[in-house]
């Protein structure tokens, strides 16, 4: 079977796990706060907070920038449930935009659609889904424009690019998630990163009970740490992210080259945008899709839906009162390409005759 993803560990983690575990250090260590600092060196950006999640670091990203009770924030209908959950977590409400057909990120049109309708919207959050950036000219200038904050959800883009620059160092803040099917990984775990200090401090403090000194709690926070043996992993994995993203964006390049098919439409890498294909999704045309997952199955191919169903139409989100009534009539995008979409293995593991046995496959459907 070819895993749809599959976690790139070395020697290098498990000797770094070892050494965590025989220090007797397992938390709030010097790997946690290498770790940060790394990861901002990296991105040659900010202040970073590790966290115990992606969806940890993007919660402690809307708190850290005050979004509160009752504010109005707009993400994208189509992405990881996760990416609106934390606004909901926040007090704030949801409102969803429709994403761009070509990229499938959130749409510029649709986001400025919902501000002419809405007075008090806060902030955006915006996800750089699959690994492409959205189109941050336009979204800056929406930001700028009616001087809202602006979060990045880089889950899936750790390494991306946006015409030369790393994505997570647009937005006020921005949050990353080192899951294992993500492009670096640290079993589980999270980074924000933050333009300014003082959000960032907060947020080092909200993840750890709001301490502010030693048995001092300046107010009420959570346990949101991560462990020693996670940052350990993150260290190793941040030095091999390049060498990842070149093979995704390679085995990416051979799909481009040689998929041919009459029902299958290719992703486009954008103008402006360096994609580091966490996943390589295809649109199934004509009513194909699960013809095509059938047939990749049958061959021992993993394939994966990203994703089935709108956010908004998840029971959890229409059991809510949190929903505005026009929402749906935006989503005309994101509610035709959900039939369609299916992602297929571009991990930086597969060999090249996985590679080949891939494109027969898919070829021959
Ligand atoms: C994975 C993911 C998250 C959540 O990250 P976790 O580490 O699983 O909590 C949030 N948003 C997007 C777009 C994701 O892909």
């Amino acid at each position: 079977m070819i895993k749809i993803a599959q976690p790139q560990i070395g020697q290098e983690e498990i000797d770094a796990v070892s050494a965590v575990l025989r220090s007797g250090q397992l938390a709030s260590g010097e790997n946690v706060a290498l770790f940060q600092r790394e990861f901002s060196e990296y991105l040659n950006h900010g202040f970073c907070v590790a966290a115990s999640s992606g969806t940890t670091a993007l919660e402690i990203a809307l708190r850290a920038l005050g979004i509160k009770e009752g504010d109005k924030v707009i993400t994208t209908a189509f992405s990881f449930i996760a990416t609106a959950n934390v606004i909901v977590h926040a007090g704030a409400i949801p409102i969803f935009a429709d994403i761009d057909e070509t990229t499938m990120n959130i749409s510029s049109y649709s986001i400025e659609q919902i501000l002419q309708e809405h007075d008090g919207v806060k902030a955006i959050v915006i996800v750089h889904l699959f690994g492409q950036s959205c189109d941050m000219d336009q979204i800056q200038k929406i930001v700028n424009k009616y001087q809202l904050l602006l979060i990045e959800d880089c889950a899936q883009a750790h390494g991306a690019e946006w015409e030369g620059r790393k994505l997570g160092t647009f937005g006020d803040a921005s949050a990353f998630s080192f899951y294992p099917t993500k492009n670096m990984t640290t079993a589980e775990g999270g980074m924000v990163i933050f333009r300014d200090e003082k959000a960032a401090v907060y947020a080092s403090q909200l993840i750890q009970h709001g301490i502010k000194a030693r048995n001092q709690f300046e107010f009420i926070g959570y346990n949101y740490r991560l462990s020693e043996i996670s940052a350990a992993i993150g260290l190793c994995q941040l030095k091999k992210l390049d060498r990842f993203n070149f093979a995704r964006r390679e085995h990416a390049a051979l799909y481009d080259e040689n998929l041919d098919h009459v029902y299958i439409i290719k992703p486009q890498e954008v103008a402006g945008a360096r994609h580091v294909y966490n996943q390589y999704t295809l649109r199934i045309v004509n009513g194909m899709r699960d013809a095509f997952i059938a047939h990749m199955e049958k061959e021992g191919i993993g394939t994966s839906i990203y994703y089935p169903y709108t956010i908004p139409e998840q029971v959890c989100y229409r059991a809510t009162d949190l929903l505005e009534k026009e929402y749906n009539r935006r989503l005309g995008v994101s509610n035709s390409i959900k039939h369609e979409v299916v992602s297929i293995p571009v991990h930086p593991g597969l060999t090249l005759f996985e590679i080949e046995r891939i494109i027969t496959t898919i070829n021959r459907f």
